[in-house]
C-alpha cells in the first residue's frame, strides 16, 4: 500500500506507542483518584501537558486536553461566545474552514449570533481587508484556520492577531493541520486559542488539546466534574496524552528537516503530475502552504473515481476532508476559492508523511497519469454515445 492521505490521519509513532502502553497495563488508575495509584496518572498527565507545552511555547496551565481537533474546536467557539455573549454577538469565520468549526458556527447562528464568513482569494487566502472591515463593536470572536486541511494552503494568522489584538476581540485558531508540519512554536503566533489533534501528527485518535491564553473569557461546553481547569469535564484519557505528547514533540522537534523532506517531495510530484498530465490545476500553488498537502482538480473527471481508480492500484488518497467522504457535494473549499462545482468535483488531495519514499511519489504521478488518461477515454466516450 502507498498511503498519501496523512491529512485524513497518520500511523501512531512507535516511540509513541511505547509510551503509552505502561498506561494501559499497569498504570491505569483514575488520575482524579487520591491515592498513590492515581497520583502516577495524574503524575502522567501532567508531564503530558508540560510536554505538549514546550511545543506549544506556553505555560502548562494554558493546555487543556480534550477529545478530538473537533471538540476542542467546538470548545474555542461555542465557549467565547458564551462567555461574551453580554459583550456582543458577531463571530466572524472564514468560508473555507473545516465543519468542525463551520457547523459549530452555523449551529450558533441559529442561537441567535451573527456569522460573517469571510471570502478567500483564488490561492485560498483570506482577504485581511475583508476581515478588517468586517469587524465591529459587537464582534467577540474571529476563528481562522491556520492550514487548511484541503489544499495546505497557509493563513496570516499573525496579520490577524494585529487586527483583533487591537480591538479586543478573542482571536481562536485551528492549527490541527498545522501543528508538528511547520517549524514554529503555535503558541507564539499570538493567537488566544489554538486547536491541536494527536491524530494528525502520529499520536493516537481521540485526544487533542486546546490551548487557551491565560485571561482568554471561555465558558465550559460540557458539564461534569471539574476536570481541566473546571473547563472541560471527563475523566483524562492518560494513556492517548502520553501518546500525544510524545509524538507531539517528536513532530515538532523533526518539522524543519521532515517540511524540507516533504517539499522535495511534494514539488517532484506536482512537476510530474503537472508535465504529464493535461488540463491540471494545482489549487494554491502559489500560496504559503505546509509542505506535505497538494489539492489537484482535473477538467472532464471525477474525484471520486481517480480515489477509487488508485485504490484498485493500492494507492491512498482522497476527494478532500475525510469527514466530508461520501458526501457528493464539492468541496465547499475549493468552491470557495473559485472553482466551479465541476472543477471542485474533479479534484483529489494527496497528502504525503513520514513514511513516503521517491519511489512513492514516482508510483503515485505513473499510476494517475494512467487513471485520468482512461477515465478521460471513458467519458470522451460517452459523449460521443449520447
Ligand atoms: N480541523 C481540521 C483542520 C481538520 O483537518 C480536522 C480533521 O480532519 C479537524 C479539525 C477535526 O479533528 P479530529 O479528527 O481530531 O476531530
Amino acid at each position: 500500500m502507498i498511503y498519501l492521505d496523512h491529512n485524513a490521519t497518520t500511523p501512531l509513532d512507535p516511540r509513541a506507542y511505547e509510551a503509552m502502553v505502561p498506561y494501559l497495563r499497569e498504570r491505569w488508575g483514575n488520575p482524579s483518584s487520591p491515592y498513590r495509584f492515581g497520583g502516577e496518572a495524574r503524575a502522567a498527565v501532567e508531564r503530558g501537558r508540560e510536554r505538549l507545552a514546550e511545543c506549544v511555547g506556553c505555560r502548562p496551565r494554558e493546555i487543556i486536553f480534550c477529545s478530538s481537533g473537533t471538540e476542542s474546536d467546538n470548545l474555542a467557539v461555542r465557549g467565547v461566545a458564551r462567555a461574551l455573549r453580554p459583550r456582543g454577538n458577531h463571530i466572524v469565520t472564514t468560508a473555507i474552514e473545516h465543519h468542525a468549526v463551520l457547523n459549530t458556527c452555523r449551529a450558533l447562528e441559529k442561537e441567535g449570533y451573527r456569522i460573517t464568513l469571510l471570502p478567500v482569494n483564488q490561492d485560498g487566502v483570506v482577504e485581511l481587508k475583508a476581515l478588517e472591515a468586517s469587524l465591529g463593536t459587537e464582534t467577540i470572536l474571529v476563528t481562522v484556520m491556520h492550514a487548511n486541511n484541503e489544499t495546505g494552503v497557509v493563513q496570516p494568522i499573525e496579520d490577524i492577531v494585529a487586527l483583533t489584538r487591537e480591538r479586543g476581540v478573542v482571536l481562536h485558531t485551528d492549527a490541527v493541520q498545522s501543528a508538528g508540519k511547520l517549524p514554529r512554536r503555535l503558541g507564539e503566533l499570538g493567537a488566544d486559542l489554538v486547536t491541536f489533534s494527536g491524530h494528525k501528527l502520529y499520536g493516537p485518535k481521540g485526544v487533542a488539546a486546546l490551548y487557551i491564553r491565560d485571561g482568554t473569557p471561555l465558558w465550559p461546553v460540557t458539564t461534569g466534574g471539574g476536570h481541566e481547569r473546571g473547563l472541560r469535564a471527563g475523566t483524562e484519557n492518560v494513556a492517548g496524552i502520553v501518546g500525544f505528547a510524545d509524538a507531539a514533540r517528536t513532530a515538532f522537534e523533526g518539522s524543519e528537516c521532515e517540511g524540507r523532506r516533504l517539499r522535495v517531495l511534494r514539488d517532484r510530484l506536482e512537476a510530474q503530475v503537472t508535465s504529464t498530465i493535461r488540463k491540471v490545476r494545482i489549487n494554491g500553488a502559489h500560496a504559503h502552504r505546509v509542505p506535505n498537502t497538494s489539492s489537484m482538480s482535473f477538467r472532464g473527471v471525477d474525484g471520486e473515481s481517480i480515489v477509487l481508480g488508485l485504490d484498485i492500484r493500492g494507492i491512498c488518497v482522497s476527494t478532500g476532508s475525510a469527514c466530508s467522504t461520501g458526501d457528493p457535494e464539492p468541496s465547499h473549499v475549493l468552491l470557495a476559492m473559485g472553482l466551479s462545482a465541476r472543477e471542485a468535483q474533479g479534484s483529489i488531495r494527496i497528502s504525503l508523511g513520514r513514511e513516503t519514499r521517491e519511489e512513492a511519489v514516482d508510483a503515485t504521478a505513473h499510476a494517475l497519469a494512467e487513471t485520468i488518461e482512461r477515465l478521460r477515454r471513458i467519458s470522451s466516450a460517452r459523449d460521443e454515445a449520447e
